[in-house]
């Protein structure tokens, strides 16, 4: 098969390696020209992300053991493992897997449309050489016909709009972060929630080292009025800051129409209560690869991570309606020994075992919850 994938991220690679792999022609467009950059992201990859048995060596910046919650009048402390990466060095250690498996990457082209069967690249650095020349600026385009497109183009995917696959309801957080220099614990991510702090989800201080850390937060609107507040609060000054659109996971989006699948973020594959899209996109990837490969019902297949994800979104939809309040009663029950084990045994990659556990040992918390459906 012929297949072509918009977007050189890590999640349009990862399919693109599993396809080359396969023995499958695979052509990956993405319009910048460097892969990995420019970076929004924080870089933040639960344990799960072992079960890839991908090597660390390449894109892992820091190791991290707790991770610290801080509502407004209360905290707990959560011991998880979780890898901060490079995402510059992390995007390219899949851009170089695909590389090698026999796929082929052209940075500087961009998708621009579709027309019937045919998909339309251009070629920027051809354009840029030929601006004057309104026959040669023409010839930038290439005409492509494949038999499978993957749009793996990113939160505001052209590709996923082009085929009528950016669902009309699809609503995106904008996420700020900033590196910044400070005295950090090294192995500790913090977290904070409260309504005046990020309504419905958190700031996080992530420490690239004892001396650096990348700060931030996401929000459905006004994400700069909050993090400016925030940075002021802590007393970081900022230098330079990433930002971006996050989709949020809506289950009514179509994951395939005739020829084309979208894929990560042009999915919305992302977990609702905490942004991260890296694992699942992942995830989503090595799905939609095997059922090209095999033969197999990808909306069936889909349907084990689809359920984890509209766990998350139960969970957000539930927690943006929290006041502060109930975000301190919350991080109490979560204090509670018991409920803290399950906290540490469960990763926020897999809620379904940590959900059922919590609701089993303490029916306290499950009414707490019902309140709000
Ligand atoms: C501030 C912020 C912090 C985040 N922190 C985390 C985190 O800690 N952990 C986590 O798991 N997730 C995090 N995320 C989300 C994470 O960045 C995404 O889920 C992840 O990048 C999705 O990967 P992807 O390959 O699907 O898309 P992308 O990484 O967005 O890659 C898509 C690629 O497509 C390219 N492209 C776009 N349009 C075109 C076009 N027309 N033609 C060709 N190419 C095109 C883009 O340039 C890009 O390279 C964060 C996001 C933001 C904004």
């Amino acid at each position: 098969m012929y297949i072509t994938i918009i977007g050189a991220g890590p999640v349009g690679c990862y399919a693109g390696y599993l396809l080359a792999k396969a023995g499958n022609k695979v052509e990956i467009f993405e319009n910048h020209p460097q892969v990995g950059l420019p970076i929004q992201c924080t870089g933040i990859l639960t344990s799960d992300f072992d079960e890839f048995k991908f090597p660390l060596d390449s894109f892992l910046v820091n190791t991290i053991n707790n991770i610290e919650v801080y509502s407004p009048n209360k905290s707990v402390t959560i011991k998880q493992k979780d890898y901060i990466v490079c995402r510059k060095k992390f995007d390219n250690f899949f851009a170089d897997k695909a590389k090698a498996a026999g796929a082929k990457i052209f940075v500087d082209h961009s998708f621009v449309r579709r027309e019937n069967k045919d998909i339309i690249i251009n070629d920027s650095k051809h354009n840029s050489k030929n601006k004057h020349n309104s026959e040669n600026k023409h010839n930038s385009e290439k005409r492509l016909q494949p038999d499978i497109i993957i749009a793996a183009d990113g939160p505001l995917s052209p590709a996923a709009k082009a085929f009528g696959l950016y669902h009309p309801g699809r609503k995106n957080y904008y996420g700020i972060q900033a590196v910044v220099e400070g005295n950090f614990d090294p192995q500790t991510i913090k977290t904070y929630f409260g309504n005046e702090i990020c309504p419905g989800l958190f700031a996080w201080i992530t420490p690239e080292s004892s001396k650096t850390a990348r700060v931030g937060l996401a929000a459905l609107k006004n994400s700069r009025a909050y993090f400016d507040a925030f940075m002021k609060q802590q007393g970081f000054i900022v230098k330079e800051m990433q930002a971006g659109a996050i989709p949020l996971f809506n289950p009514q989006q179509q994951l395939q129409k005739d020829n084309c699948y979208v894929l990560g973020d042009a999915a919305g594959y992302v977990k609702a209560t905490t942004l991260g899209g890296l694992i699942p996109g992942l995830k989503q990837a090595e799905i939609l690869a095997d059922c090209l490969i095999n033969q197999k019902n990808y909306e069936q297949e889909i349907q084990p991570l689809k359920r984890k994800m509209r766990l998350h979104l139960r969970a957000q939809k539930l927690l943006m309606k929290f006041s502060d309040q109930d975000w301190d009663k919350l991080v109490s029950y979560v204090a509670q020994p018991r409920i803290q084990k399950l906290f540490e045994k469960y990763t926020r990659d897999n809620p379904i075992p940590l959900v059922a556990g919590i609701l089993w040992r303490e029916p306290r918390f499950f009414r707490f919850l019902t309140n709000w459906f």
